[in-house]
């Protein structure tokens, strides 16, 4: 059987069903993701070597440091991988921390999400070229 790579527009639509599940409303402004821009703003690989920059990571984002974090996007996709997703919307939005596995039927881990204002996501949208809208 040969394996054709996904498309970016079914990488996508799989990405947002994923942040769906994990995140059924915004912390922000208690609505459905419905209408919010999305992006990946940070990304590592996730395994026992990669460990302290991850911790360093995790660091920058509970810090709200998102230009430091922005810097880091590496990823592989044959390895675990920990990416960092921006969601806007007016009210600000929120960034999560979520575990991809590379295992295609393993689930994402929603680790953690921080809320962030309408000043922080302004600073966000600048940092990130690549933006998606959520559908309904
Ligand atoms: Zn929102």
């Amino acid at each position: 059987m040969k394996l054709t790579k996904p498309t970016r527009e079914q990488v996508n639509a799989a990405v947002q069903a994923q942040l769906h599940g994990l995140l059924p409303t915004c912390p922000a402004c208690g609505r459905t993701l419905a209408g919010h821009r999305w992006a990946i703003l940070a990304s590592d690989i996730a395994e026992p070597s990669t460990k302290e920059r991850l911790k360093t990571l995790f660091g920058l984002f509970k810090a709200h440091e998102w230009a430091e974090l922005s810097k880091t996007k590496q990823f592989d996709p044959a390895k675990n991988a920990l990416e960092f997703f921006a969601l806007l919307c007016n009210s600000g939005g929120v960034v999560s921390a979520v575990r991809n596995p590379f295992e295609l039927l393993e689930p994402h881990e929603l680790l953690a999400v921080e809320t962030i204002n309408s000043m922080e996501s302004t600073e966000i949208e600048r940092l990130v070229d690549d933006w998606q809208e959520f559908h309904a």
